[in-house]
């Protein structure tokens, strides 16, 4: 028996099959229909290697995740032995507003109270909902697990969530910072408390989450205290494509001055800013990298700021924690770039964090990158936010206590 974890997006669903039992990887795979969603491609990765590729047709756009879940039940997602027999299917949910402190069974309640939260995450619950709907035909009484991005910051202190903006605002509109990232940044954090052999509820942690999205967390003793995105994904850190933190000022004089609607500046951060913006390349770190490196100045620029944002949360989230016992990089670039890593590291001598330059540069994650006289620990870590929800799904559903 195996466990599916389905992580819907607006034009791709990745999935990750896992023992029911123990939670070890099978295989992953993903259906991306960014381009055109009558060939989308569908791959299969079983954990033994190799990968097999379909072509499907998920036809009409809008109804395209429903398409790829019913694409995923009707096809051996091993694409090598038996096909495994559903368990439990769990999904990735990116809001769960201030309802969902933690991974739920999903049922007709849960199912209206996500609805409610798509008003937050008009991009990113949609999908999810879809998948859960396609998903319980598909597996008709296969019980079904939600697990929230937001769910990991349900304890962040007042101070941390709360905008110095009119009070009425988080009392009247709840507009307040939530946090996203959160299954990466929970596994994380238990994957630091197994490398570091210490438990999570002993350890500082800043947490660097540098993918297409960005955000970084203080988790202190296995809980976050703080983080970089807010009230949605856009703020904080630099990112692909979207700005991170900008002074609304500036928002108010393009829309005032330059006579820039509101959509027109929604469009600008989220799409048309962060690496891309700067560059004038590209939003993939890996290209403006290759840019940088053949003398593009712009291309060279973005990457600095993109370090100089992390470093600067990296050192207002230490100072949060009090200190920090180990920094942790994760996801696309944070795993994958030896350069970034070392441009975010100069200056954090200071907090006790030294890199090791040849560690960091034969990184292969997860790896102890700091030097052996370092105090506090730089970790890589490859994110595993399918295996973290896997976990939950056995937790909530499959394990024999109920959890
Ligand atoms: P993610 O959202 O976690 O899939 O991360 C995507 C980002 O990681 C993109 O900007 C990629 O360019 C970046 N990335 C992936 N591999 C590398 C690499 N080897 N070096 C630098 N950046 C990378």
């Amino acid at each position: 028996m195996s466990i599916l974890v389905i992580n819907a997006g607006s034009s791709s669903l990745k999935f990750g099959l896992f023992d029911a039992g123990t939670c070890a990887p099978l295989g992953s795979g993903q259906i991306d229909w960014t381009s055109d969603p009558r060939h989308a491609e569908l791959v299969i990765r079983p954990e033994a290697g190799g990968h097999t590729r379909f072509q499907l047709d998920v036809s009409d756009h809008h109804a395209a995740v429903g398409h790829a879940v019913r694409a995923l039940a009707q096809t051996n997602l091993l694409s090598t032995g038996p096909a495994p027999a559903i368990a439990a299917v769990g999904h990735r949910v990116v809001h769960g507003g201030t309802q969902f402190r933690e991974s739920v069974v999903i049922n007709a309640r849960v199912k209206d109270q996500i609805a409610k939260l798509v008003e937050l995450a008009p991009l990113h619950n949609p999908p999810a909902l879809e998948a859960i709907g396609a998903a319980e035909a598909a597996w008709p009484g296969v019980p079904q697990v939600v697990a929230f991005d937001t769910a990991f910051f349900a304890d962040l202190p007042p101070s941390a969530y709360v905008y110095p903006v009119p009070y009425a605002w988080y009392t009247d509109w709840g507009i307040r910072r939530f946090g996203f990232h959160g299954t990466s940044h929970a596994y994380c954090t238990s994957q630091a408390a197994l490398l570091l052999g210490k438990p999570a509820t002993n350890l500082r942690l800043v947490i660097c989450h540098l993918g297409n999205g960005c955000s970084a967390a203080a988790v202190r003793g296995g809980v976050a205290i703080a983080t970089t995105m807010g009230f949605t994904p856009m703020e904080g850190l630099m990112m692909g494509t979207r700005a991170g933190s900008v002074d609304p000022g500036v928002l108010l004089h393009v829309q005032r001055q330059r006579g820039l609607s509101a959509e027109q500046v929604d469009e600008a951060l989220n799409r048309d800013s962060g690496l891309l913006g700067v560059s004038g390349v590209a939003s993939d770190f890996r290209q403006v990298e290759a840019a940088a490196k053949q003398g593009n100045e712009r291309a060279a620029l973005a990457l600095e700021i993109y370090a100089a944002r992390v470093r600067a949360a990296v050192g207002a989230l230490a100072v949060t924690l009090g200190g920090v016992d180990a920094l942790v990089f994760t996801a696309g670039v944070g795993e994958n770039s030896a350069s970034l890593r070392s441009a975010v590291c100069k200056g954090l001598e200071c907090l006790g964090l030294r890199l090791d330059a040849q560690r960091n540069a034969e990184c292969r994650p997860d790896a102890d990158l700091a030097t052996a006289d370092s105090p506090g620990r730089v970790l890589a870590v490859h994110t595993r936010e399918e295996l973290l929800i896997a976990r939950e799904v056995r937790r909530l559903v499959l394990s024999p206590h109920g959890g």
